[in-house]
């Protein structure tokens, strides 16, 4: 009783937040990545070198935008008329870039470069440059900056032409049409592979991961034969694919048991994923302290099964895992130990308020800022995996302590108390704006049988 009701104070104090900045991180980073990386690998890791507005991507995406903010004729030459294509000049940003050294690349001097950056506050966008930014000058004679385009995004940014005063601005927002596509795979071998197999972005599965985090310990639960479905955005502009967008729905079969999980916003605004009865997936504890993605390439997950060990005197899960691998909190807490404790070799201690504890040991070394103290959030790294302390190879040993007691992490998460669901009240609209896509995810072509034997008792099957 005791342990329930700190339990349940656990849960509402340290309840929901991550997923939607895990979410709007990895879909920015999902943009960025998945945008910019064929552009960085046809001109090179580091050089900066012009590319043409013409045959850039970004650039011809962009063209006949509805947006008339774009100039497109003048930027784009729609006709492809070479004569102006010529007057433009792109650079991508790239890490480690600075804007005086790429205004130098087109023949500007730092004052034409101060003259812009100080005409507004727009332009201090060119004073925090991030890898993926693109830059178009429009010099139409050396020396003398016309127009200068930034592109944060393909759908976002300016463009500055200059005036008697100085620069004039024109904003960029466009919005990409969203077409949501189903992708299926089977684990043979590990997660990472299948969704490769499957051709679903690498980030889209990390995020499905993410999703089902609570759940499924993807790195010792995981079985070949284990199906998965997604439903992602793909983002496109005038036909061009620029990106990927949300998960909107996603299905997990692990060992026969079946996981859902959909985006919904609720009456409050809140974006986060539930599974089917309006029950968040947003868990106060991570199933596995290990980043799954981290060790897959060089790990058989389905036919080596990593338990070294599970005696009950044990009194933890051992994770055999590459040394460096990333050990991650699996809830909100505190650092109450990070230092060398004995048989544990390196061993972190995180307090999770009220009765939780978790302690992570043998570690090769501890992540930047992790000391006594530290506050860390659910899946920030805290640590590495290694062989510190008694322990005959690389592993991450694992404990949950309940009151001071020891509990079996892979049995403790299924007694916690279950997560927020959503009210009673809301759930007719819920299901009313899910149903479709929760259909779309949740019949993959093979499998129909096996589900319609199934939606008789489905309340009852995927409460756990
Ligand atoms: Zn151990």
């Amino acid at each position: 009783m005791h342990f329930f009701s700190s339990a349940r104070c656990f849960l509402s104090t340290h309840y929901p937040r991550k997923h939607l900045a895990l979410a709007s991180y990895l879909s920015l980073a999902l943009v960025l990545t998945l945008v910019f990386a064929p552009e960085e690998s046809a001109h090179g890791a580091r050089a900066i070198s012009p590319i043409q507005v013409g045959p850039n991507a970004l650039s011809r995406a962009l063209a006949g935008a509805s947006t008339s903010a774009l100039l497109k004729d003048e930027i784009i030459g729609s006709d492809n008329s070479g004569r102006v294509e010529s007057m433009w000049t792109s650079f991508e940003v790239q890490a480690g870039d600075n804007l005086s050294e790429i205004f130098g690349r087109v023949g500007l001097s730092t004052q034409d470069m101060y003259r812009i950056l100080n005409s507004s506050d727009e332009a201090k966008v060119l004073d925090k440059l991030y890898p993926g930014y693109e830059l178009s000058f429009h010099i139409p004679e050396p020396g003398k900056l016309a127009k200068l385009r930034v592109l944060k995004s393909p759908l976002e940014g300016y463009v500055f032409s200059r005036n008697e005063d100085g620069y004039g601005i024109d904003p960029i927002l466009l919005s990409a049409e969203i077409v949501p596509v189903l992708k299926e795979g089977v684990i043979s071998d590990s997660l990472f592979m299948a969704g490769q197999k499957a051709e679903i972005p690498a980030a889209a599965l990390m995020e499905m991961a993410d999703i089902f985090g609570g759940e499924i310990d993807f790195i010792l639960d995981t079985r070949e034969g284990d199906k998965f479905s997604i439903v992602y955005e793909e983002q496109y502009l005038n036909d061009e694919f620029i990106g990927n967008g949300e998960i909107l729905a996603a299905q997990f079969t692990n060992q026969g048991e079946q996981f859902i999980a959909v985006r919904y916003t609720n009456e409050s605004g809140e974006t986060g994923y539930y599974n089917q009865d309006g029950e968040s997936m947003q868990k106060a504890f991570l199933r596995t302290p290990l980043d799954v993605f981290r060790i897959s390439s060089n790990f058989n997950l389905a036919r080596k099964h990593p338990i070294l060990n599970t005696i009950r005197a044990h009194r933890g899960t051992d994770y055999a895992a590459p040394r460096g691998t990333p050990v991650r909190a699996t809830s909100d807490g505190t650092v109450t130990w990070a230092a060398r404790s004995g048989s544990f070799g390196k061993l972190i201690v995180l307090q999770h308020g009220g009765s939780f504890e978790t302690k992570y040991a043998h570690l090769n070394d501890y992540a930047t800022g992790i000391k006594k103290g530290a506050r860390v959030r659910q899946g920030q790294v805290i640590g590495y995996v290694g062989t510190t302390g008694g322990s005959t190879g690389p592993h991450l040993h694992y404990e949950f302590l309940v009151n001071g007691v020891h509990k079996d992490p892979r049995t403790i998460v299924e007694q916690l108390p279950q997560a927020i669901a959503l009210s009673p009240l809301e759930l007719p609209r819920f299901k009313a704006q899910t149903r479709e896509l929760l259909e779309r995810v949740h019949t993959p072509k093979a499998d129909n049988r096996l589900l319609s034997m199934r939606s008789g008792d489905s309340a009852a099957s995927q409460t756990r």
